[in-house]
């Protein structure tokens, strides 16, 4: 089975994730997609960050549509930080006959060779990369080849992005903007409903 890996803070989720998670499926002919919310992010500061029950039932709402996706606590679940390469051991020794492939947008993809255990991570899994900001791919191609001669395999593939990310979203409910647009409509109701990132509930 191919199984694509999409981990991220998802703090919260939104329409760029799901576009990013629908085209890998595509491109790469994916059976499956594991999408994990990070326990402890070690990329970047914790601040602002909800808890893991309410970012995982997040991305339940988000995915919850299509079976292909399955929604992991894998990450939640474990103690300390949460590192890439021990959730892909770990799912190797659960489903050792499954090829994996790690999908990130790109500025985690610049990033790969600061990652823990970055050498057995190539070996884990293929690297996926499609470019967030327009007009990158030439930069990610290059990129790719780098990480080659180093004993990645990578996968580049052609996204039309998506310009949001979770900082703008939260931004926007800060300012008491609508936020339809920007996130699905049940994780819009789960903001709302659980008065998150300090939304106020109009009821
Ligand atoms: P924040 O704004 O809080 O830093 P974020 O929007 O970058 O969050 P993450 O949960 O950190 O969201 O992202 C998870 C993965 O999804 C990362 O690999 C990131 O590059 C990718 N990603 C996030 N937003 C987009 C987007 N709009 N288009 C393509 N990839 C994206």
């Amino acid at each position: 089975m191919r199984t694509g890996i999409f981990g991220g803070t998802f703090n919260p989720v939104h329409n760029g994730h799901l576009k990013l998670a629908y085209t890998y499926l595509d491109a790469l002919a994916l059976d499956r997609m594991l999408v994990i919310p990070t326990r402890i992010p070690p990329h970047k500061k914790a601040d602002h960050l909800v808890s893991g029950e309410d970012r995982l039932e997040m991305c339940r709402r988000a995915f919850e549509s299509d079976r292909r996706f399955w929604v992991s606590d894998i990450e939640l679940c474990r103690e300390g930080k949460s590192y890439t390469v021990n959730t892909l051991e770990e799912l190797h020794g659960r489903f050792p006959d499954d090829e994996f492939y790690l999908i990130m947008g790109s500025d985690m993809f610049f990033t790969l060779t600061e990652w823990f255990h970055w050498q057995r991570l190539f070996e884990l899994a293929v690297m996926c990369v499609g470019e967030r900001e327009p007009d990158l791919n030439v930069r990610l191609r290059e990129y790719a080849g780098r990480l080659e001669k180093l004993g990645a395999r990578c996968r580049v593939v052609d996204l039309k992005p998506v310009e949001v990310s979770s900082t703008q979203v939260r931004q926007c409910i800060a300012d008491g903007k609508d936020i339809s647009g920007l996130v699905p409509p049940g994780v819009a109701g789960y903001i709302l409903e659980k008065r998150l990132y300090g939304s106020k509930n109009p009821q």
